[in-house]
């Protein structure tokens, strides 16, 4: 059974040297965080998950995961403290020559009762009252006092906890005034551009203009894609605006469990992955799908049934972190990931069927290839035969058109072009296939019914739905066709291709 729903994994440590295993155990878009490694280890991922796709004949596509403005502890003197309940806790911002957010730039005394960040700002953002979380959340501070002359914040810590050398500092992010693109990141993006990223992260997304803020700094002869990770309040409430201005959506559910208490994380969830799915963009849940599997070769029933309730919600990937970039069984993980999206897709049914939008009870379309998709997507429901819908894509827009219907079979896309092929690697339901050259215009569908028989990539004696054009190359379908997947001297097949 083809899988439907997308597998991401984070190439690390753990996973660099095992491309190709996760590429056979369904890997279809490789993460690079940019928060961890050197640019040699970066360069080292890429290189290694573009030789695996290119052996196994497969669209892997490259994720490349900027930092954003984390804040960070500096160095702490014996790498670890324990903060206790009700005492005092003074974090010191960053100096302005320190190089801004995300350089550890600060040196100094740094201990139980205060500790150096990563941040200017700090000081100038922060009121009394605040919550700000250390290390995911591990201890809690309240704020007290913030001198801006001084870069002081003096806190309370609130709950206790023990926190380590360079652990995230959460501060409010309707606070947070620090820029949207880091410097790290404007040294960052130009080099994971030079290795070949498909798609570009960018993390603490606040509002649509930070996304701007990014894609200003991105190649006008390139098409690269963004995807916005969803982890901060004021994203939750731009979330409309956000859709509109991104190609794809992540919820990064570690950063926003921090963010916002962590009951909530749930329903925001299937918030933003219903509205990201009603809008047509992709998006991603990632984090902790598969935790346990950092350490044990086996999921917990909980995890499973985490993964399984993202498939039903309809999303378009499963992001895995720490499972696939430092665990102990991230070859496993990757396969336990396929195979409960493939069971979970089963039950799917038409829970996320997408309607088209409509005016009162009167279904809409906006265009003629939208109404062939549509038509395609309803033939595919009714008609229990047809195991797939097809199509060559010169730009990708045709198999995005039918992927973001949600129909119940796969979508296998020919294009010649492997950078588009790439780009559909996220898509729901789309099986990006390679061809030599595009396809002649005068045939398409012809050859792509041959090239379905002659690699069994459908049943034979199934149906399928041929989604063409009689137009040039590249011209948007306008034509719909239903046949059996039969040899030609199959009689039965070839009178119902007359049909
Ligand atoms: C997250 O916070 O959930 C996330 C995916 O981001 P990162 O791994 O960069 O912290």
């Amino acid at each position: 059974m083809t899988r439907r729903t997308k597998l991401v994994c984070t190439i690390g440590p753990a996973s660099v040297g095992r491309a190709a295993e996760l590429v056979a155990a369904g890997m279809d878009v490789a993460r690079v965080n940019f928060s961890h490694g050197s640019r040699s280890d970066h360069a080292r991922a890429f290189q290694a998950v573009a030789r695996a796709a290119l052996e196994a004949g497969r669209a892997v596509a490259i994720l490349a995961d900027l930092s954003g403005p984390k804040i960070r502890l500096g160095p702490l003197a014996d790498g670890a403290v324990t903060l206790e309940a009700g005492r005092p806790f003074v974090l010191r911002a960053a100096t302005r020559d320190a190089g801004g957010t995300n350089d550890p730039g600060n040196r100094g005394h740094s201990d139980a009762t205060a500790a150096w960040t990563t941040y200017p700002g700090l000081a100038a953002d922060l009121r009394p009252g605040d919550r700000v979380l250390l290390a995911d959340g591990a201890a809690e501070l309240r704020v007290e006092h913030a001198d801006e002359a001084t870069g002081q914040v003096v806190t309370e810590v609130a709950r206790g906890g023990t926190i380590r050398s360079r652990a995230g500092v959460n501060v409010p992010s309707e606070r947070f005034s620090g820029a949207a693109v880091t410097d790290k990141d404007r040294r960052d993006l130009p080099a994971a551009l030079e290795l070949g990223a498909d798609l570009v992260a960018q993390s603490f997304v606040r509002r649509a203009e930070d996304v701007e803020d990014l894609r200003r700094l991105l190649p006008s002869d390139r098409r690269v894609r963004v995807m916005a990770k969803i982890e901060t309040r004021r994203a939750i409430d731009d979330f409309d605006r956000i859709l509109g201005a991104v190609d794809a959506i992540m919820v990064a559910r570690g950063d926003l469990g921090v963010e916002i208490p962590y009951e909530e994380v749930p329903i925001v969830q299937k918030d933003l992955v219903r509205r990201a799915v009603a809008a047509r963009v992709p998006v991603v849940v990632a984090t902790q799908m598969l935790e346990s599997m950092t350490t044990a070769p086996r999921p917990t029933r909980a995890e499973a049934s985490d993964v399984a309730n993202a498939v039903l919600d309809g999303v378009d990937g499963i992001l895995l972190s720490a499972e696939t970039a430092v665990g102990a069984y991230p070859v496993e993980a990757a396969g336990a990931a396929a195979r409960i999206c493939v069971i979970a897709e089963a039950l799917e049914g038409d829970r996320v069927e997408a309607r088209p939008p409509s005016v009162g009870s009167v279904a809409r379309t906006d265009s003629v290839p939208d109404a062939v998709a549509y038509a395609a997507v309803a033939l595919a429901r009714q008609d229990a035969s047809v195991t797939a819908i097809c199509c060559s894509t010169r730009s990708g827009r045709t198999a995005e058109t039918l992927a973001v219907l949600r129909p119940p079979v796969p979508v296998l896309a020919f294009s010649s072009d492997a950078a588009v092929l790439r780009s559909l690697a996220l898509r729901r339901g789309v099986v990006p296939l390679a061809i030599e050259s595009p396809l002649d215009p005068a045939a398409p569908i012809a050859w792509m019914k041959a090239r379905l028989l002659a690699s069994r990539l459908v049943p034979a004696g199934s149906s399928c739905v041929f989604v063409g054009s009689t137009g040039e190359t590249g011209s948007p379908p306008n034509v719909l066709q239903v046949e059996r997947i039969a040899p030609p001297d199959d009689t039965k097949g070839a009178a119902m291709a007359d049909t």
